[in-house]
């Protein structure tokens, strides 16, 4: 099985290949080219809720990775990953919160992290090409949850640019503290100048030809496929069967919607996704108008959602054809503001005594939209996507008190900060990365 580009231009590739190049030339997306399905009856309780987690997360990889490694070895590498739980807590009879911050970064990107770690080094084990370096910028979490699935990840070498001064302090010490394979470098600059500084090195010759480089950015296909899992998961822990079920995404880069969207295709049984979006509500435009308008971010407390771009919009257009109408009708649409996100995480605290940080918020507003809307014949299911603790700045002063700090957080506030300090020009990044 192969993997084919959204933009149908560049050439149709391996899985190994998809996963280390991360992106097509034609700046596509990977997508497999045939998406199996589960055998009927999978989806009945007596037999889904026989399967440990690791046990029904390989059934799906088979079915969206089918023949492209051998299956033992796909099933070491899976339960290898997931060796976390994303357990369904229930809020009352009509919604509950699948929770999918129980890993070590805090944050649902440690599934995806995790896994591409693994396939990574499974083909790195078996490749002649050397020591491979991956590069990745990050805003906040996608790099402490890269740094954590990478730790100690023979013949591979992870290097992070993160703003200096522009992520929590947390956040910063989940990126600097490891050691190891891990290098983290202190840019004096924005965000937007770690995006520039990893692209340029991508497209400098000279370096790829010295170098061996790869990237952990959130549109490679290995970040997505362990994503699907978990809606499985949700849906494995359901009491009522019978009953109708809708998840709701907090959605950024759409990157989490669209493993759910395969989770489907495969067979799972979801009656409607909702996309829940902050004030970076280009998507929602979109669902409303059928034209697709990017704009420039904006700042909200769920700030992994503040995404004016969202790159996996190719893949969601790509599995319908590019019709807006079976869209629509697969995905409802709902945006908040940042008032509306701050109120949430109060209402949902003060009803059902339960901490939900700021983007998990935003989709329970989602939820709650929909059963307003649409009546509760179905239950909602909001995606839990970072722990709490990792947004203290916002949750606190909104709740008026004190939130407790998981304790494989609070061990990072003792350890000592190591970065490389890093401007802004790509001549001083290209000369650090031929020292190392
Ligand atoms: C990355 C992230 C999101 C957005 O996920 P996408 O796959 O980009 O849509 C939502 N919540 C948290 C906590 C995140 O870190």
């Amino acid at each position: 099985m192969q993997f084919y580009s959204t933009k149908y231009i560049s050439p149709k590739v391996d899985l190994q290949e998809a996963v280390l190049r991360s992106m097509p030339s034609d700046k596509g997306l990977y997508m497999p080219e045939t998406i199996g399905s589960l055998p009927k009856g999978f989806f009945e309780a007596e037999v889904v809720e026989q399967l440990s987690f690791p046990e029904l997360s390989f059934q799906m990889a088979r079915c969206l990775l089918k023949g492209t490694i051998p299956e033992e070895d796909l099933k070491e590498i899976v339960y290898r990953a997931i060796n976390f739980d994303a357990p369904l807590v229930t809020l009352d009879d009509n919604c509950s919160c699948l929770e999918l911050f129980h890993g070590p970064s805090l944050a649902f990107k440690d599934f995806g992290a995790r896994f591409m770690a693994e396939l990574m080094s499974y083909y790195v084990q078996n490749s002649r090409d050397g020591e491979l370096y991956i590069l990745v910028a990050t805003s906040g979490d996608t790099g402490g949850a890269v740094a954590q699935g990478f730790l100690n990840a023979k013949g591979i070498n992870v290097i992070i640019l993160y703003p200096s001064k522009k992520i929590s302090e947390l956040q910063e010490k989940q990126l600097t503290t490891l050691g190891a394979n891990i290098t983290a470098l202190e840019v004096h600059g924005t965000f937007d100048d770690c995006q520039r500084l990893v692209k340029t090195a991508f497209l400098d010759a000279d370096l790829r030809q010295k170098m061996n480089l790869s990237s952990a950015n959130s549109i490679n296909i290995a970040r997505l496929i362990p994503q699907s899992f978990y809606y499985a998961r949700a849906y494995q822990q359901l009491k009522n069967k019978d009953r109708k079920a809708v998840m709701c995404v907090p959605s950024g880069n759409f990157g989490n919607l669209t493993a759910g969207l395969l989770a489907q295709k495969i067979g799972l049984p979801v009656h409607q996704f909702i996309a829940a979006n902050n004030a970076n509500d280009v998507f929602t435009e979109y669902h409303q108008k059928g034209i697709f308008t990017p704009r420039p971010s904006v700042k909200t407390p769920s700030n992994a959602m503040d995404v004016g771009n969202p790159s996996n919009l190719q893949r969601i257009q790509d599995l319908y054809n590019n019709d807006v109408d079976a869209i629509r009708k697969a995905i409802t649409a709902y945006s908040y503001s940042n008032e509306e996100t701050l109120e949430a995480i109060k209402e949902v605290y003060e009803k059902y005594n339960y901490l939900a940080c700021p983007h998990t918020a935003v989709a329970y507003l989602g939820v709650k939209a929909y059963q307003e809307a649409y009546g509760t014949e179905a239950h909602g299911i909001f995606l839990g996507t970072a722990h709490p603790a990792k947004f203290l700045d916002i949750v606190e002063p909104v709740l008026n008190q004190k939130v407790a700090i998981p304790e494989n957080l609070a061990k990072l506030t003792n350890r000592t900060k190591v970065a490389v300090q890093m401007s802004t020009e790509f001549e001083d990044l290209k000369k650090y990365l031929l020292g190392v």
